[in-house]
């Protein structure tokens, strides 16, 4: 116990050159999630920031925000902050949300291989901490990924259009276990062992470009839908694709 506390102070002491950008996911009009949605995703990823920001500063981390109240903060700005310094890190929290009740759980996003290490700690922590089920790290290009020149990750904390996630996700002492959670992930990030070798992320595929725009997609699967059997409808729409085209949309959008 006393070795662990020993091995996180050190930790914290080695960092102290590098700069946490938090950033909370959408604000202003972009309220985040699907059209409908009843919980609005800009407020609950504002308020895990803003815990996240507490948390790491009282451990003597130098934190940065992208934002600190409801403003819409273009994601070219949103990455700039990020790039602006020497010696960052870019953490970009969100909320997930589906047409899909059921779809529910937690996902970590990252791009560059530099990214895995911290991708692969942060969800090692907030998966494992949540009562939710783990969907695993992923590598796709999301635009504040992509244009980080720093380790960078976006975290899906849980589906708000899920009403066991949403109900969690809403109680204030569980906002502050998800912040604590991303922190130890941040703190631990070189001790984290990833399930992939940063020299094989390269040969990862990336997810498909779902994430461009909602017309485009929509377009793409009727055109499938019209060529397939009715079964296969049926079951297209019902896919993770179609949950994941949701999320995204509103992701990028
Ligand atoms: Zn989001």
């Amino acid at each position: 116990m006393a070795g662990l506390l020993c091995a996180t102070s050190a930790w914290a002491a080695s960092d102290s050159s590098t700069t946490i950008v938090i950033d909370a996911g959408h604000g202003g009009f972009d309220r985040g999630g699907i059209p409908g949605q009843r919980i609005a995703e800009k407020e609950m990823t504002l308020e895990v920031a803003q815990r996240l920001k507490s948390v790491l500063t009282a451990g003597g981390y130098r934190v940065v925000m992208t934002r600190e109240n409801d403003v819409f903060v273009p994601l070219g700005t949103r990455v700039a902050i990020a790039n602006s310094y020497r010696n960052a890190i870019f953490v970009c929290i969100h909320f997930n949300s589906a047409g899909r009740v059921g779809a529910d759980g937690i996902e970590t996003y990252f791009y560059g291989r530099d990214s895995l290490q911290l991708a692969s700690a942060v969800h090692h922590f907030v998966a494992g901490g949540a009562p939710s089920p783990n969907r695993g790290v992923r590598r796709r290009g999301y635009y504040v990924l992509r244009k980080a020149r720093v380790p960078a990750v976006l975290v899906e904390c849980g589906f708000l259009t899920n009403p066991t996630e949403a109900a969690y996700i809403q109680n204030s002492s569980y906002r502050q276990k998800l912040a604590e959670e991303i922190a130890a992930g941040i703190r631990e990030r070189f001790n984290v062992r990833s399930s992939t070798s940063s020299t094989a992320v390269a040969t990862i595929p990336l997810q498909p470009y779902i994430d461009q725009t909602k017309v485009s997609s929509s377009k793409r699967s009727r055109k499938r839908s019209s060529k397939s059997s009715k079964k296969k409808k049926k079951k297209s729409t019902k896919s993770a694709g179609a949950e994941a085209n949701a999320t995204s949309a509103k992701q990028e959008g």
